[in-house]
């Protein structure tokens, strides 16, 4: 078991509105898998991967990473785990548009990190040949690409990623899930998702269903990748 939820609640307060964004939600998560996050929008989704993700801190509840209990950590603590063990993906890239590909992985990974180590991760992601082009030079699913190259190039034990696909079509969201894949295979990391895409959910292990944010589906898929 990698990663446990138990009655995890956050709530936001504006003025005298108050929001439960997630509600009591319990769920766990096995090490090395790839799980897709459905729901509509505002159900939650974000909330619960800023929790896990160590950006934000419950209200209520528990939460266990590797065995740890990051709810209870130190702000401090939370911060060097969010660092170490987090990679993110933003449906809109958040690359560096000043710098070159290869510069924007650079700046992402480790002061230890070698060219030969860059050009690996760039390698695995098919954008080697692209290294010296700069972020408008892209196309949606080459920027989507290298979001993920920047993400996994720390090689975090776990990677968030918010829609990933969101500004893709089918072909090149595909595509995003297939490396997605590859990553998981040569990492081990787990792979979170947040998606729309029925389609991309059922390339995933498992699927969680927020809503109002509550969980209302948990189910597992027995051949993921096969299916496709
Ligand atoms: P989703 O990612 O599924 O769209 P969110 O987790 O972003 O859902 O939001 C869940 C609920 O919490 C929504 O009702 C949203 O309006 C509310 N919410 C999220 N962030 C904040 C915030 N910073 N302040 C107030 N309300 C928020
Ligand atoms: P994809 O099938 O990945 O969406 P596109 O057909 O959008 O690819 O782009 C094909 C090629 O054109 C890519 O190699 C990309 O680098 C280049 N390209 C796309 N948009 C631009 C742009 N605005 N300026 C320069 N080159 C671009």
């Amino acid at each position: 078991m990698f990663i446990k939820t138990e009655d995890l609640t956050k709530v936001y307060k504006t003025g005298t509105a108050e929001v439960r964004a997630l509600d009591r939600v319990s769920l766990t998560f096995e090490k090395g898998k790839i799980y897709a996050v459905l729901g509509p929008s505002g159900s939650g989704k974000s909330t619960l991967f800023n929790l896990i993700g160590g950006i934000d801190r419950p209200d209520g509840g528990k939460i266990w990473v590797d065995g740890e209990e990051i709810s209870s950590y130190s702000p401090e603590k939370l911060t060097r785990y969010r660092r170490e063990k987090v990679g993110f993906v933003f449906q809109f890239y958040n690359l560096i548009n000043t710098l070159t590909v290869y510069e924007n992985v650079q700046a992402a990974a480790d002061l230890s990190a070698s060219p030969a180590d860059i050009k690996t991760v760039l390698e695995l992601v098919g954008m080697l040949e692209h290294k010296d082009k700069y972020p408008l030079e892209l196309s949606g699913g080459e920027a989507q690409r290298v979001a993920i190259a920047r993400a996994v190039v720390k090689k975090p034990p776990l990677i968030l990623c918010d829609e990933p696909t969101g500004a893709l079509d089918y072909q090149n969201a595909k595509k995003v899930l297939e490396l997605l894949e590859r990553v998981n295979k040569e990492t081990g990391a787990t792979v979170m998702i947040i998606t729309h895409n029925q389609a991309i959910a059922r390339m995933c292990h498992g699927v969680v269903t927020l809503r109002s944010g509550q969980v209302t589906g948990f189910s597992e898929n027995p051949a993921p990748i096969a299916a496709r």
